[in-house]
């Protein structure tokens, strides 16, 4: 019997915001670029920039 592992690799981006430090993790998007712009921060409607892209792999 072959054991075989699956890996999946998933692209994040984690948005940083300039005035309160929040940092907001989701998932990559095709249209973002580092240090770009994001939507402002949802808690004190502040700039929040593209901080980090990173991928994350899972074992399945
Ligand atoms: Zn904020």
């Amino acid at each position: 019997m072959i054991f075989s592992k699956k890996k999946i690799t998933t692209a994040y981006t984690l948005e940083k915001c300039t005035k309160c430090q929040t940092l907001t993790k989701r998932k990559f998007n095709v249209s973002d670029i580092l240090f770009a712009e994001a939507p402002n921060c949802s808690s004190c409607d502040g700039l929040t920039r593209i901080e980090k892209i990173f991928g994350e792999t899972v074992e399945l």
